[in-house]
């Protein structure tokens, strides 16, 4: 976790440096302000919290009357965090359930967004994370449109110790995912994990195949879990994206990748005030380890370290 925090913080320092050096400027005039909403802009946050935080950090420096430069950073990191929400639920839900026939059933994780974001990475990733902490993982490739797509899962689920289901390519993502599942209540796994198809020709085409995949793996009971992957690099496009994912099914959590290959982290609190959903995980880098629960205090600190 050090190194993942070392490596969140060196992605970040340009926003960080940028703030706190204005903020030690001997004078808050105008122009200051200006600029450090300017710097939190760039830095993806989005316009209208990004002026929310400002107006908020003002009024409480006016407040204070004196301050100094680490009086000021404290005030930034309160305001950045309660734009974050550290009491968000952030825990993946690894509870199950039981079917209608009275079987025990696993805790159904349905991992959607747009290919090349880092879905089928961060599915193995986490399903590595699952298992170490003791649970018995199933895979499932519904991801039958890129070539390759099963092959790399099932290299994941080689490595990490948990059993690949997938189908002929090119053929029913639904019928993959409705697998998968059956295969997790049989062999009574804790975890299914489900790979699916991020093709965004069009938003009747996605409802089509996302929803049917949902559709149909409730057959088996709730899924309990919608992770969307996000790829922080892609700023306001990967918003876009988003909010038409939250429009087709429930989305209830949000990986964010790459996040070790920009300085834009405000997208965080951009993303979750879009989809009203919280980051639970962050991707920084394309390493095994790189999957780290998100935590709030620990992304605010490498952003002002
Ligand atoms: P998919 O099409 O969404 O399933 O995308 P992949 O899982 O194949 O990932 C696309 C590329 O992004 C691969 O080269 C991954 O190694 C890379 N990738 C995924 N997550 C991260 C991350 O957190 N950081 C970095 N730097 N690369 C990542």
């Amino acid at each position: 976790l050090v190194r993942l925090r070392a490596r969140l913080a060196r992605s970040q320092n340009a926003l960080g440096r940028g703030l706190l050096s204005l903020l030690s400027r001997d004078n808050l005039d105008e122009d200051t302000w200006e600029e450090i909403e300017d710097l939190l802009i760039t830095s993806d946050i989005g316009v209208a919290p990004t002026q929310e935080l400002v107006e908020r950090l003002r009024e409480r420096v006016r407040v204070l009357g004196t301050r100094t430069p680490e009086e000021l950073r404290g005030l930034l990191r309160e305001e950045l965090l309660t734009l974050i929400g550290p009491e968000l639920d952030r825990t993946v839900n690894t509870a199950g359930g039981i079917t209608e026939q009275g079987e025990e059933r696993p805790s159904v994780i349905l991992v959607v967004g747009v290919n090349g974001t880092g879905k089928t990475t961060t599915t193995g990733k986490l399903a590595r994370v699952l298992v170490a902490d003791g649970n018995a993982v199933v895979l499932g490739a519904a991801d039958t449109f890129r070539a390759a797509a099963a092959d790399q899962l099932e290299t994941w689920g080689k490595r990490v110790g948990a059993r690949t289901v997938r189908g002929p390519e090119g053929g029913d993502p639904a019928s993959v995912a409705f697998d998968a599942v059956k295969e997790g209540i049989t062999e009574a796994a804790d975890v299914v994990l489900v790979d699916t198809a991020g093709r965004l020709h069009t938003k009747a085409s996605l409802m089509d195949e996302l929803g049917k995949v949902k559709r149909v793996v409730e057959k088996h009971g709730p899924v309990s879990e919608v992770l969307l992957v996000l790829d922080a690099t892609t700023g306001q496009n990967g918003l876009v994206q988003a909010r038409v994912f939250a429009e087709v099914v429930d989305v209830t959590g949000i990986a964010l990748t790459k996040l070790d290959g920009t300085a834009k982290g405000g997208i965080v609190i951009a993303v979750q005030r879009e989809l009203g959903v919280p980051v639970k995980l962050v991707g920084l880098g394309e390493g095994a380890d790189d999957l780290a629960p998100f935590e709030p205090e620990a992304f605010v600190d490498a952003l002002l370290e």
